[in-house]
Order: C-alpha cells, then structure tokens, then sequence
C-alpha cells in the first residue's frame, strides 16, 4: 500500500543569496569549533524550527537532538549492516558532556528568521532554507536538516540536492518533519527517509546507466522492488531494518556499470578504520599532514579509512630542528603511510646547532660561544640561543670594531637562527 511520494530529487539548491541569523543553541554545538583530524568530507545535522512554534529556547530543540542521534545512529547502524565496507562519515566532535558515539554527533539549532508561512511552498521552501543555512554549510560538509515547520504538501516526506562532489550551499538533505507523520527517533519512516535523501544527495540514481531506473516523475529512482530504500514510494509501517540498499546492487550501489556509484563516495568511510597514533619528542615541534587536518605537538591519534594515504610532515619550532622518524617512518624527509594497519609514528625534534666563524685582523682575542680564537676560529652553539662574543685586545692594541655579522664596538651577540661570520678588528695604540 503506497501512500506517500517521495519527491524526485532536486538539483543544485541556491548559490549565494541572502544570509539570513541563523542561532546555534544546542549544548556547545557551536559551527565555528575547529577540528583536528577530519580525514575527508562529514555530513552534519541541523536541526531547524520556525520560531513561534515553541515558546522556550532551545529546550524543545534540545530534547529532539537525542530523537536525531538515535535515527542517525540507526542509519549508521543500517549502512554497515548493508555493506560491511562503508558508513557514512558523520561529524562527530567529543563536546564537553556528551556521551561517546552519537552522542557526539554535531547538531545545530537553528531558529529561523522568517514565520513558518514563509516556508509553505515546497519549491521554494528549499531555496529558502538553504539561504537561512548557508552560513552553517561549509563545503566539506553536507548537511542534514530536520525541519519543524508546517508543509503544505503532506505526501512529500524530504527533499535533497543531488551533488555526489559537493558540500556546502549544494549538499542539504531535508527531512520534513510535519509530513509523513514523523516517527524521530524509532528508526522507522522518517529515518528512512533521512537515508533515502541522503543517497539522493551522494548521487543515486544516475538519470541514465541503472536498469531499473522508475520511469517520469519518478526518474532518480528504481523501481525495481519496494524493499529497496531509494524506491520512490514509502510504505505506512515502514522500517528502516526492512530496507535494502540497492537490491541486486545493480543500479546506484556497489554496481558493475560505468555510471556514478555511490559506494566510492568521499563521504562514506572504508572500514575497517585505522587508529594513527602521532607522537612528538623534545617538544620541539608540530606534526602536520598534508590538509592541516593533523597538527600534533605532543600525543594524538586519529582513525583513518582503510587504505588512507597520509602524508605527514615535522615542523621544528623556531631554533629547533627536526631529527627523524621512529616508528612506522624513517629518515627525515616527509612521513608517508598507506593505512592498511593501525600504524605509529613518532616525530623526534631536536635544538638545533648553528655554526659561526671569528677572524682577528691585528692582535687580540675574541672569546665566548666556546671559542678563544687568537686569527681565525669557528665554533658551534645552540640554536634558538643568543651567543656572546667579547674582544680583548693584546698589549698595545687597542678594539677598533666588529665586521661581518655584528657592528660596533660594544658586545658581539649572535641571534642563533642561522650561521653567522664576523671579524674583530684590533690596532696599535
Ligand atoms: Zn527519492
């Protein structure tokens, strides 16, 4: 019994546009915390509703976020069970007491700056949206939203963009929650419509190579069997456990076919994940990979998909230098792995050294930095440290001044952050 139409997907969403306030409100939630460690593209939750409809602050929001985390826990849990290679990447983030898995999953919410009566039109419902969110959207993110204001359209249960690439103003999901009559948090209809819109996002199915493509209005989707999650019909009852992901695996997952495959989206994790354990020794220094994903001073580990190329590299401090690799590098140059193990790699820094020269015109000596140097010496010292070379004249001369690196006639000081050569220039009274 078919009750309910998905709508086809919808391209590209809105460029540019309006930014509108936009109030992140849930605990600590906030879109501008920075993150370590992303080793690709998440997809983030947020979580909207129309102002006049609640009368507190964010405490209405506050008690659906665990309602959000438990269907995209189910989602998560749903994928795996489908495909023990792949899961979506979501963004979680060790908030400040919130339990561990998807607990830490980054939820915003967002109070919108129009009345829900501005948002009634399903065709422009998404642009609108999408303009009151983009402040929120950053491009290596796509972004689920649950919206909590009044459809007109009851059958249409979400709607997204299909971008497989893109994030950003071109990755929202939207899941309206006052149609379809919402089940949140029972892993049930409207969980699985979330995962119905977020393969429409990730690019299933392509307008042509499936076999079982549904024909008009219901292209984007098979219509091979009513099992399958991306069938553009919804079943009353609906479960996420019944749901198969592309059945047969002919049309838009894990197919044999040239056309896009979702199962090679970079917004899904290869498993089994990988634990990178970075270290540092001496303090001297940052570890840094290629994306500035990782910057390490001291002691961290991250999870990798299978196969992961990283690249990392040393970053002395100033006056530092970066000795070499132990672990599952060597050498000195840049650090590079393929995760198909749990790997460690230590980054052992070092003070570094710098040389200088001292040459005497006349007669005298220069001392200091280790060296006492009657015509022409050289010596080495810590870097980072400033070193200080004094002239005494022979009897009968007297200093006439430094040359090279220093000036004067006063005290030499060496900087320490590269080499140095300077003259000391003695004559007779
Ligand atoms: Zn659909």
């Amino acid at each position: 019994m078919n009750r309910t139409a998905w709508l086809p997907s919808v391209s590209a969403i809105v460029q540019g546009g309006v930014w509108q306030l936009w109030l992140p409100e849930l605990g600590g939630s906030d879109w501008a915390v920075s993150r370590s460690f992303n080793f690709g593209h998440q997809v983030a939750e947020v979580f909207t509703r129309k102002g006049s409809l609640i009368s507190g602050t964010g405490s209405v929001a506050a008690a659906d976020a665990p309602l959000i985390g438990g269907d995209v826990s189910a989602i998560d849990a749903w994928w795996r069970g489908q495909d023990t290679t792949r899961a979506p990447r979501w963004d979680l983030y060790p908030f400040a007491g919130c339990a561990p898995g998807f607990g830490q999953l980054d939820i915003s919410f967002v109070r919108l700056p129009s009345p829900g009566s501005e948002y009634l039109d399903e065709n422009f419902r998404t642009v609108s949206l999408a303009n009151s969110l983009l402040q929120a959207a950053s491009n290596d993110t796509k972004t689920l939203v649950y919206y909590d204001g009044p459809v007109t359209t009851a059958e249409i249960c979400g709607t997204s963009g299909a971008e497989p690439e893109l994030g950003g103003a071109f990755g929202f999901t939207f899941v309206w929650l006052q149609a379809c009559q919402s089940d949140l948090g029972n892993a049930g209809e409207t969980a699985r419509v979330a995962a119905h819109e977020l393969l429409h996002d990730l690019g299933a199915e392509p307008l042509s190579g499936p076999p079982h493509a549904c024909p008009p209005p219901s292209e984007g989707h098979p219509c091979e069997s009513p099992l399958d999650i991306l069938y553009p019909f919804l079943s009353a009852g609906a479960t996420l456990a019944t749901a198969t992901l592309d059945v047969g695996r002919d049309d838009y997952y894990g197919h044999s076919g040239a056309w896009w495959d979702v199962q090679d989206s970079r917004w899904l994790e290869r498993l089994p994940q990988f634990p990178l354990a970075v270290a540092t020794e001496g303090k001297q220094g940052t570890v840094v990979d290629g994306t500035a994903s990782v910057a390490c001073t001291s002691a961290c580990s991250v999870a990798t998909d299978n196969g992961a190329r990283v690249t990392l590299a040393a970053a002395p401090r100033r006056g530092a230098s970066f000795v070499g690799w132990k672990g599952a590098c060597t050498g000195r140059g840049p650090c590079s792995l393929t995760m198909d193990a749990p790997k460690s790699v230590t980054a052992v820094f070092g003070v570094a050294v710098f040389s200088f020269t001292v040459s005497v015109n006349g007669r005298g000596r220069v001392t200091g930095g280790g060296v006492s140097c009657p015509s022409r010496c050289s010596g080495t010292a810590a870097g980072g440290a400033r070193t200080r070379l004094r002239a005494t004249p022979a009897v009968g001369f007297r200093f006439a001044g430094w040359g090279g690196d220093c000036r004067g006639a006063g005290a030499c000081t060496l900087s320490g952050d590269r080499a140095h050569r300077v003259t000391a220039r003695f004559v007779r009274r």
